[in-house]
């Protein structure tokens, strides 16, 4: 073990009182400081690692595993060409032949290590001496400690920004919603395409701009995060001058020190080390007060190899989180009213997990280790965790042994032993199914998964557990077989639509949505034409559609050509538009008369009077909120004694009257639950009987 992790193994277990006795000076973690104080006693290696990263790891000793430990060759070349660049190691106290710093080398201290350092003339023993240097610690941390945060690209990069905010909070820093008040600019960003970064681009211009008039030293740091970060890495800092810290997908936690070291240096810093380990399970996000909707984060990175996609590149291998700790953040936000939780991950339904890993983070929540906890502290225990992780699978709708591998779904293939890796292991129908049992009035939902991991076991888990939506993001990227084999997808345009066939025999009410690439490398006019039948065969609720844009590095610009001249990708994209948009139209229409329980989000944007809310089926659903309702009871009018004022987070039975082609227009037939609405129903959505559209 590294004298870095021993010794915060050591502070962890010494740091229960101080903790609780530091609370109240600040915001501050307070079991980060304590932490930091024994590491700043510990003697010091000759390697370059960051102790704000080692500070969060008592528990997770393994985070910092294989993949980590190589600092890149051209980072290494670029630090030593560049005197003032610092590149920081995140989750390497291993590798002694990587350091690298503009400095000198050796152990690059942090500003928190100096600022220790320089207070604590002998090495601190037990708690002694501790609480002074935290009060002259916490007394330099309140300044520069503004952050204002922009984030671009899916909704993981949107709960990566939470986490990242979570680490930060802990560190003193404040969100600013102010971007003139900010000391510190982050923008977690999106590298999947090109029109993505260059939006990017645009606002980093912005961010220098601001802070021209001022001297160099009050000029706010700016941070570039995230995909972008990872892919352009040194770019950013050297040829542009655009940003003064660049930091990876799996470098959040290290952002404390990467932005004291720009303050407090004036030098850049960078991390952009992948880590196969790091999930970020013992980080709780920052989420908007009151919210009822929330993603949770249950894996990440891609082992895949798509030859479009540059996410395998950014995002690194695939993880996926300890089960406890899932568990755990769904049980906090079941107890906080959140009413809909998105699972999310690069591959979702790839998710595989030991539960022996569980204790590390049951052993993290015992000693009060869990980032961004004070506030559930209260709430939850250790007890509750135990019990949710040890609860058995109810009904067993993940199947008889729900640790075997039931391969993929039929006609599906991958380049990996996906058999190999999941065999014994609690896997994407297990977690769902456990997940949805913890509150049976929260939605479950999940994105973005891959069509080959939806084998019968996941399927019937989604059939039978009424808060598991059913609505299906089925990604087919392209209707043609030959695309298909030169995006290495895995399966071929019949396998694709039989798979629909079957998701739609095992759950008639299922609406299904897609991705589709219009214009990828060697796309004929036959392959397009392909393309547009599946979108008017299948008929998706919702699409993403893209043109192809070629990413730097992935197989298909390595391998293939990008020749389809882009007006051509334009055009063929319109049609596929068209298509999805035909089919929509006709799907929406037919939703006329049929009644929803929907989830109210909040206010309509265009009119005061109006709520939106979301169906099952992901649909956005536009009623009135004028009234009181009284309890739905099956019936096509609102009979009830209209006494209850509606509210974000509250279900209501919605009859549809009618519909433009993203949303449907409804009247309101009373309040209601998800258990309830589907004890009349037995289901969430109720098929049209003779019914006449309302005009709108
Ligand atoms: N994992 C999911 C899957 O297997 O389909 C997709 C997640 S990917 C991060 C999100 C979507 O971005 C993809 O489904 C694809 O449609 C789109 N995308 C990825 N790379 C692209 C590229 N080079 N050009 C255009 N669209 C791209
Ligand atoms: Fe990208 Fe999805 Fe393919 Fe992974 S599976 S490489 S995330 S498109």
């Amino acid at each position: 073990m590294s004298s870095a992790s021993s010794c915060c193994c050591r502070a962890s277990s010494l740091s229960a009182s101080a903790r609780r006795r530091s609370a109240a000076l600040s915001r501050s973690k307070d079991s980060t400081v304590p932490k930091l104080a024994f590491c700043a006693g510990a003697k010091p290696t000759s390697l370059t690692t960051t102790t704000t990263t080692t500070s969060y790891s008592s528990s997770f000793s393994r985070r910092g595993g294989r993949g980590s430990a190589v600092l890149r060759k051209c980072d290494y070349n670029v630090a030593k060409r560049n005197k003032n660049a610092i590149i920081t190691r995140a989750h390497n106290a291993n590798d002694a032949t990587a350091t690298a710093t503009g400095t000198g080398g050796g152990h690059h201290l942090t500003s928190k290590e100096e600022l220790l350092k320089g207070q604590t003339k002998t090495p601190i023993k037990g708690n002694t001496g501790i609480l002074e240097d935290l009060e002259d610690y916490v007394a330099s941390k309140t300044k520069n400690r503004n952050v204002y945060v922009e984030t671009y690209g899916c909704q993981m990069n949107a709960n990566d920004s939470e986490v990242m905010m979570s680490v930060l909070n802990d560190n003193g820093f404040t969100e600013t919603k102010d971007i003139h008040d900010a000391n510190v600019i982050l923008i977690n960003t999106c590298a999947i395409r090109d029109k993505a970064e260059a939006k990017i681009w645009q606002r980093l211009a912005y961010f220098r701009s601001l802070g021209k008039p001022k001297k160099k030293a009050e000029r706010p740091v700016v941070g570039v995060l995230g995909c972008m970060a990872e892919r352009l890495k040194t770019q950013l800092l050297e040829a542009d001058q655009l940003a003064d810290i660049v930091a990876g997908p799996d470098a959040y936690r290290d952002l404390p020190n990467l932005i004291d070291t720009v303050q407090n240096t004036g030098s850049k810093s960078m991390n952009v080390q992948l880590s196969v380990e790091e999930t970020y399970a013992d980080v709780i996000p920052v989420r908007p007060d009151g919210t009822h909707s929330a993603f949770v984060t249950i894996m990440r990175g891609c082992d895949n190899c798509c030859t479009f996609c540059i996410v395998p590149y950014t995002r690194g291998q695939e993880r996926s989180r300890d089960l406890a700790s899932i568990l755990y953040e769904v049980r906090v936000l079941s107890e906080q009213g959140v009413k809909e939780v998105t699972l999310l991950g690069q591959n979702v339904n790839s998710y595989y997990v030991d539960t022996n890993k569980s204790e590390d983070f049951l052993s993290s929540l015992k000693e009060g280790n869990i980032v961004g906890n004070n506030s559930i502290e209260a709430i939850l225990n250790i007890n509750n965790a135990r019990e949710e992780l040890n609860m058995k699978n109810a009904a067993g709708l993940a199947g008889e042994d729900p640790t075997k591998f039931n391969g993929y779904a039929a006609g599906f293939q991958s380049r990996y032993d996906a058999g190999r890796k999941r065999e014994g292991k609690v896997q994407f129908a297990e977690l769902l199914d456990r997940v949805a049992q913890i509150d049976p009035e929260m939605r479950i939902r999940f994105t973005s998964p891959h069509p080959k991991d939806f084998p019968d076991d996941v399927l019937n888990v989604i059939r039978d557990r009424p808060n598991v939506c059913k609505c299906l993001h089925m990604p087919a990227q392209s209707g043609s077989t030959a695309t298909l084999e030169r995006m290495r997808r895995g399966y071929s345009r019949e396998a694709y639509l039989d798979l629909v066939k079957h998701v739609k025999e095992v759950i008639p009410d299922c609406a299904i949505t897609t991705d589709i690439i219009s214009g990828f490398c060697g796309e004929t006019e036959n392959d397009h034409k392909d393309t547009v039948s599946l979108m008017n065969i299948v008929g998706y609720e919702q699409a993403f559609m893209f043109a192809y844009s070629e990413r730097e590095g992935t197989a298909a610009a390595r391998h293939l050509e990008d020749d389809v001249p882009e007006d051509v990708k334009q055009n063929r994209l319109a049609e596929v538009i068209e298509a999805f948009r035909t089919q929509a139209q006709k799907k929406q229409e037919e939703e006329i008369g049929s009644v929803h329980c929907v989830l109210i989000e909040g206010p309509s944007k265009k009119n005061d009077d109006e709520w939106t809310g979301k169906t099952d089926s992901s649909k956005w659903v536009v009623f009135d909120n004028t009234k009181k309702y009284g309890e739905y009871n099956g019936g096509d009018e609102d009979e009830g004694d209209a006494k209850h004022a509606l509210k974000a987070g509250d279900y209501i039975a919605v009859q549809v009257t009618g519909c433009s082609t993203g949303t449907l227009f409804g009247k309101c037939l009373g309040k209601t639950t998800l258990m309830a609405f589907q004890a009349i129903h037995g289901s969430q959505r109720v098929a049209p009987k003779n019914f006449a559209a309302a005009a709108r």
